[in-house]
């Protein structure tokens, strides 16, 4: 599990994080709550339907659509992770 660095972004974050897997390559990883967030923000403004992903990018491999483990959103679906 690669932790996420808080020292990397500037802005206060709460440290809330969520679990992240690359599809690709394997490696879990922690994406901050405020940053999930957002994209799932973008997601709904995009208008994409709930059970849409919030990806975010592979610290490893820079994979752009790694999902999360287990994770439920505020539009209100449970993203699972079946490997
Ligand atoms: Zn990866």
């Amino acid at each position: 599990m690669i932790k996420f660095d808080f020292n990397s972004i500037p802005i206060p974050l709460s440290g809330k994080v969520v679990e992240y897997i690359c599809p690709k390559c394997k490696v879990e990883f922690e994406a901050p709550i405020e940053m999930v967030l957002e994209f799932e923000q973008e997601d709904e403004w995009n208008n994409l339907p709930i059970s849409t992903p919030p990806y975010t990018i592979c610290p490893k491999c820079n994979y752009n659509n790694c999902v999360p483990l287990d994770y439920k959103s505020n539009r209100g679906f449970h993203h699972k992770y079946k490997g």
